[in-house]
């Protein structure tokens, strides 16, 4: 782990350690802590990801130097990998569903990685299933697959929750944060569990997203906008473990948008969709707790900012929320 106060001879040597803001908006007796993940030299939460899985499978004999990593992707873990990968003697190939922003996709292949499109309505479930046909044509070729590898959630569970304890000497009542994969949340909580046993554990993700289903919550499948966290098919979320969830919180896209702009306007925080998601969840949750209805050991309460709007803005994510959203959407 780096402090960033010494010079380095690798971007890899500058992943993690990232700042921890508090949300203005929350309440001065809870307060709410967010991690910005921004400050990864790849912008995004998934740089943990790619230099951890990218090593362990090094290590392990998954992949030899030389070889391929082929993996599904919507964009972020794709700047992570391909960028460990530089570093690492490795080539890159992702599946990307086309709705994805086209600024993730630039950056891939900048980042020398070749990039496959798939189409958007046959979604991520496609994307894997293309990514594990193309590594069987490839020689010295594997599938890291972040839906279903514990490396995922261990990277976390490794760098981001020790981080987080640190800062706040183990202080945490609440973890808040958005579910694509599940890795964040479920490698940071089970970290922070160990040391904080009553950890009020929140899943966020968009309304029109199923996770909320698995804790009975009749919730119908539609098209979402925030980009990153949410799912259409629940098979597919294999790292997520409602054991370690207490709740699910489903966050519309007409409040992310409005709290990704009032986030950028009255806090200075350039965050994407997912992150103002979970902003909204995290303020609920310390509201909860202010008003006496949650109880938990600590009364403070941390999310997960994992990337920057920057990467978006070619979406209109500053623009109004038909701009941003389609007209269809709501
Ligand atoms: N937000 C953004 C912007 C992301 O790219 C991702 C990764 N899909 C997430 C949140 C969710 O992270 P995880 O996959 O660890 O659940």
């Amino acid at each position: 782990m780096t402090t960033h106060t010494e010079p380095l001879d690798s971007v890899l040597e500058a992943v993690g350690e990232t700042p921890l803001v508090r949300l203005q908006a929350s309440p001065d007796e809870v307060p709410v802590f967010a991690k910005l993940e921004s400050f990864n030299p790849g912008a995004s939460i998934k740089d943990r990801l790619g230099e951890y899985m990218l090593r362990r499978m090094l290590e392990r004999g998954d992949v030899d130097p030389g070889g391929t990593v082929i993996e599904p992707t919507a964009g972020n873990t794709g700047i992570g990998m391909a960028m460990a990968a530089t570093q690492l003697d490795l080539a890159v190939t992702f599946v990307v569903p086309e709705k994805f922003s086209v600024e993730k996709q630039v950056l891939m292949r900048a980042l020398g990685a070749e990039v496959v499109n798939t189409p958007t309505e046959e979604g991520m479930k496609r994307a894997i299933e293309h990514a594990g046909e193309l590594a069987g044509e490839t020689d010295n070729a594997t599938v890291p697959q972040q839906f279903s590898n514990r490396l995922n959630a261990e990277a976390h569970e490794q760098t981001t929750g020790p981080e987080i304890r640190e800062a706040l000497d183990g202080a945490v009542g609440a973890l808040v944060a958005g579910c694509g994969t599940a890795g964040t949340l479920m490698g940071t909580a089970r970290h922070l569990r160990e040391h904080v046993p009553a950890l009020h554990v929140v899943a966020v993700e968009p309304e029109g997203s199923l996770l909320a289903r698995t804790e009975g919550q009749s919730v119908e499948q539609s098209e979402y906008t925030i980009e990153g966290i949410g799912t259409t098919n629940l098979a597919t979320n294999k790292l997520y473990d409602p054991e370690l969830v207490d709740e699910v919180r489903q966050v519309s896209d007409r409040t992310a948008h409005a709290e990704m702009q009032r986030l950028a306007s009255e806090e200075g925080q350039l965050v994407a969709s997912s992150a103002a998601a979970a902003s909204v969840a995290a303020q609920d949750v310390a509201e909860r707790i202010r008003d006496g209805e949650l109880d938990v050991a600590h009364e403070r309460v941390v999310t997960i900012f994992p990337d920057s709007s920057e990467r978006y803005l070619s979406k209109g994510v500053y623009g109004t929320f038909e701009e941003w959203a389609g007209e269809d959407d709501g």
